[in-house]
């Protein structure tokens, strides 16, 4: 099936691509997009590349009413030899089944998924930024099209991949944030949709980040949903520390989503020599390592800033700072890395771009 012919209608009213130094996250979407349908009885298909425009939805699809759905978010990245980069995509499509498993939705074929976007990214070429720093935003999603107010899996969906040019994350160089522990409001439990990137996950999220925005940080430190005394995620990023040399980093534990760039960071750490350990790590013991000088750098990892290093925490009214809250040296050195490897800068040792 991956080498199935996807149609494809042009976009006759071609858009102006927005000014380079003036993009808005998420907020601009190339001329064309692609969709795939499914039925029960046909399975997924007529995949096709079209003008990208509204779709129109029954009121009572079930996508509105009972949230099945599930998307990702990876980057194509413009190299200074004018070749278009993927980062690990075929890891995106894998964890889009997964997590469609987790939503009851039917898998897709993850090999004419990746064949899919190659070719809408060859439609759509022009799209990808050529700006230093900026680079073209994938979003697949897939969503339940039936219209029906049953409470069971949907018979009908969609599956539809958008493109959007977005900026540097860091507009003037890598930048240390200030975080807020939340332990009141819950990501995720183990049993629930946390491993699953569903879009329940992140409206649920929005109710402690206001609170943390309030406050003057810029994101919150997620706690076990159970104890609320293990430390999970950093707003939508993995995180990691580094304490008396050894990088921690939360094991999963079915309640933490599993990232690219986690799994990533964590070969590139092994190739160094670096110890990296995934375990339990409960807050008290993280400010203990404070308490001692040990704790040297903390970051969180995820596709839109790579590396964000965590310049305070602060848990109640315990506030402390990392590494005087300036980015630690392991922290560039793995941005620097990854980043050169994403946008053909330095040499791909591990074959991870496309
Ligand atoms: N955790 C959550 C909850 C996320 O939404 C993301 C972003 N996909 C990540 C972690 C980081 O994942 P990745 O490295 O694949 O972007």
């Amino acid at each position: 099936m991956a080498n199935v012919t996807v149609n494809f209608i042009e976009c006759k009213d071609k858009k102006p691509k927005p000014n380079a130094d003036k993009i808005a996250f998420g907020k601009h979407f190339s001329d064309h997009m692609f969709v795939m349908d499914y039925q029960a009885d046909k399975g997924w298909f007529d995949p096709r590349i079209v003008p990208y425009e509204p779709i129109t939805l029954d009121p009572a699809a079930m996508i509105f009413h009972y949230g099945q759905t599930v998307f990702e978010g990876l980057k194509a990245y413009r190299t200074p030899r004018d070749r278009i980069l993927l980062f690990r995509p075929e890891k995106n499509f894998r964890r889009l089944n997964l997590s469609s498993d987790r939503l009851s939705i039917p898998a897709i074929d993850e090999e004419l998924a990746l064949n899919c976007l190659k070719q809408l990214l060859k439609v759509e070429k022009e799209w990808v930024p050529k700006a230093e720093g900026n680079s073209l935003y994938i979003r697949p999603f897939i969503i339940a099209t039936e219209p029906n107010l049953s409470l069971a899996p949907s018979q009908t969906y969609q599956f539809i991949i958008i493109l959007s040019p977005v900026g540097s994350y860091y507009k003037e160089g890598i930048q240390p944030v200030r975080i807020y522990v939340e332990d009141e409001y819950t990501r995720a439990v183990r049993g629930g949709t946390g491993t699953a990137k569903t879009a329940g996950n992140y409206a649920a999220a929005y109710k402690a980040q206001e609170r943390a925005t309030k406050e003057g940080y810029s994101q919150v430190l997620w706690l076990d949903g159970v104890e609320k005394k293990y430390i999970e995620e950093v707003g939508s990023m993995n995180v990691f520390f580094k304490v008396n040399g050894e990088i921690i980093t939360p094991e999963l534990n079915g309640s933490i989503l599993e990232g690219i760039t986690r799994m990533s960071i964590i070969e590139v750490l092994k190739d160094w020599g670096i110890p990296i350990t995934e375990r339990k790590l409960s807050l008290e013991e993280l400010y203990e390592a404070y308490e001692q000088g040990q704790l040297e750098e903390a970051f969180g990892t995820g596709t839109a800033a790579v590396i964000s290093p965590v310049g305070e925490l602060n848990w109640g009214e315990r506030k402390i700072q990392i590494n005087k809250g300036e980015i630690g040296e392991l922290s560039q050195r793995l941005y620097d890395t990854l980043t050169g490897i994403q946008t053909g800068k330095i040499a791909d040792t591990y074959s991870w771009t496309i």
